[in-house]
C-alpha cells in the first residue's frame, strides 16, 4: 500500500465558506493559545507544556465552545502536530543542530485535518464533522475523489488565498500487472532533471525520452515580468512603514495573492503531469528501476541573483518527490545517485569533454554525438550509488520519445495566446509574427 494525495477545491455557498474559515481561523487560535500558554509559563519560569496528553487536557479544561465550531478530534490533531513539531526540533538540538527552532509562529489560518469516521464521502458531496449541536457541514467538491471512498483516510481543509480546497488522503494499493509484463529491476533507466527538460530518460533497448519543459520556463518568466511591471505601477501606492495600506493597495495584495496562487498551481500540475509521462513510458517499457541524478547539491553554491531564481523556478526536490511518489505506486524502485559530471563525460568512451553550451553533445576523443540530457541520463543509469560510471550495457538511446510539459499552460499553443505577453511587433525579435487564424479544429 502506498499513501496519495489529491487536492480537490469546493463549491460553497457564502454561509458555508464563512463557516469553514471560521474552522480554519479556530485551528490558528487553538495554535496560537498553546504558543501564548507556553510563553506565559517560560517567563514565569514554568516548563513549557509539550507532551500530547496534557496540551489535551488542557484544551478539554477550555470546555466545550471555546473553538467556534472546531469539534475535539481536529482540535487534538492542532495539538499533535505542535508536540510533533516541538519533539523533533528538540532532538535535533539535543544531536547537536543550533539551527532547530522550536515552533513559535501563529498563524491566523490553520489547516484542518478531519480524520476517518469524522467525514463521510458522496460522490461530490462531503460532510465535515464539526463541534456537537452545530448542524452538520456539508459542502460541494468541484470534481469527484480520485480514489474508492473505501480507501480514503483522511481529509484536510486548507485555503490557498481565498480559495477553499480539501487534500484528500488515500491509501492506494501498489499496481498488478499481468504475469511477464511486470516492471522488471534489471531493466535499469537513468533520469537527468534540467530546466529546458525536466525529465530526459534513457532507457535500455536505445530508447529514451524527452520532456519538454520550455512551456514552464515561459510560465515562469511571464510571471515574474508581470509581477515586476505590476509592482512598478502600484509603487506609489506602497503603505510607508506603520501606516495602514489604502483600499487600493489592499485590491493590489489580493490579486497578486491570487495570481502567485494560480502561478504556483499551474507549475504544480505541469510537473505532475510529466511525471506521469515518465512512469507510462516506463512501465510500458518494463523498467523496474529508475535512477535518478540528485542535483541538490550544487542548489547550495551561491550563484548570482539570475541563476537563484532560475534554480528556485525549476523546483527539482519536487520534480524528485512527485516522480518517487508515482514511481512507488507503479511499482518502480527509485535510486538516488550523485550526479556530478554525467553531462560531461561521454558515454562510449568515457572520457570527460566540456560539457557543451547547447543541447548537442560531441566527444572530441570518439566522434559521438548525441542529446546533452540524454548522456546525462545514459551516464546516470550507469552510475552506482555513489560510485564512478562503470559497466556500459544499454546503448545510447536513438530511437526517442519527445512529449510537452504543460501543454495546458496558455500560450502552449498558437491557437491560445498567453494574455500576459506584450503585443508583438511585426517582425522584430522574440516576435510570433503577424496575427493568424486559429487552425481548424479536428
Ligand atoms: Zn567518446
Amino acid at each position: 500500500m502506498v499513501v496519495r494525495t489529491a487536492r480537490v477545491g469546493l463549491r460553497v455557498t457564502l454561509g458555508q465558506r464563512r463557516r469553514c474559515f471560521g474552522l480554519l481561523v479556530a485551528a490558528g487560535d487553538v495554535r496560537a493559545c498553546v504558543l501564548d500558554m507556553n510563553r506565559w509559563r517560560r517567563q514565569r519560569g514554568l516548563a513549557a507544556i509539550t507532551n500530547f496528553q496534557q496540551l489535551c487536557r488542557e484544551l478539554h479544561q477550555a470546555g466545550p465552545g471555546a473553538f467556534g465550531e472546531l469539534n475535539s478530534p481536529c482540535a487534538e490533531g492542532i495539538l499533535r502536530r505542535y508536540s510533533d513539531a516541538w519533539f523533533a526540533a528538540a532532538k535535533r538540538r539535543t544531536d547537536g543542530d543550533a539551527s532547530a527552532r522550536f515552533p513559535r509562529r501563529k498563524r491566523r489560518l490553520m489547516p484542518v485535518r478531519f480524520r476517518h469516521g469524522s467525514f463521510t464521502i458522496d460522490r461530490q458531496r462531503l460532510r465535515l464533522a464539526v463541534a456537537r449541536g452545530r448542524p452538520p457541514l456539508w459542502v460541494h467538491l468541484d470534481r469527484e475523489v480520485p480514489y474508492p471512498a473505501g480507501q480514503v483516510r483522511s481529509v484536510t481543509l486548507l485555503n490557498e488565498g481565498a480559495r477553499l480546497f480539501v487534500e484528500v488522503t488515500a491509501e492506494v494499493p501498489v499496481a498488478t500487472y499481468p504475469p511477464g509484463t511486470e516492471p522488471d529491476p534489471e531493466r535499469v533507466a537513468g533520469v537527468d532533471l534540467g530546466v529546458i527538460h525536466p525529465y530526459a530518460v534513457a532507457g535500455p533497448d536505445g530508447e529514451g525520452l524527452l520532456i519538454s519543459g520550455r512551456a514552464l520556463r515561459a510560465e515562469a518568466h511571464l510571471h515574474l515580468k508581470d509581477t515586476k511591471y505590476r509592482r512598478r505601477a502600484v509603487a506609489q501606492r506602497a503603505p510607508k512603514p506603520g501606516q495602514a495600506g489604502s483600499r487600493r493597495w489592499r485590491k493590489y495584495r489580493a490579486r497578486q495573492r491570487r495570481l502567485e496562487a494560480r502561478h504556483k498551481r499551474r507549475i504544480k500540475q505541469a510537473q505532475h503531469e510529466a511525471a506521469k509521462q515518465v512512469i507510462e513510458w516506463a512501465v510500458t517499457r518494463r523498467i523496474g528501476t529508475l535512477r535518478v541524478g540528485d542535483p541538490r547539491g550544487v542548489l547550495e553554491l551561491k550563484a548570482g541573483r539570475r541563476h537563484n531564481q532560475r534554480l528556485r523556478d525549476w523546483r527539482p526536490g519536487y520534480l524528485i518527490r512527485c516522480l518517487k511518489d508515482k514511481a512507488e505506486q507503479a511499482g518502480i524502485r527509485l535510486e538516488l545517485v550523485d550526479e556530478r559530471g554525467s553531462s560531461s563525460t561521454c558515454p562510449v568512451c568515457g572520457r570527460r569533454v566540456p560539457k557543451p553550451a547547447g543541447r548537442r553533445f560531441r566527444c572530441t576523443n570518439c566522434g559521438f554525438s548525441g542529446h546533452r540530457d540524454l548522456v546525462g541520463g545514459a551516464n546516470i543509469a550507469h552510475r552506482t550509488m555513489g560510485g564512478p560510471i562503470t559497466t556500459k550495457r544499454n546503448p545510447f538511446p536513438v530511437v526517442i520519445t519527445h512529449r510537452r510539459a504543460g501543454r495546458h499552460l496558455p500560450g502552449a499553443r498558437p491557437a491560445r495566446r498567453d494574455p500576459r505577453r506584450r503585443p508583438h511587433h511585426g517582425t522584430a525579435n522574440g516576435s510570433p509574427g503577424r496575427p493568424r487564424p486559429a487552425p481548424p479544429p479536428r
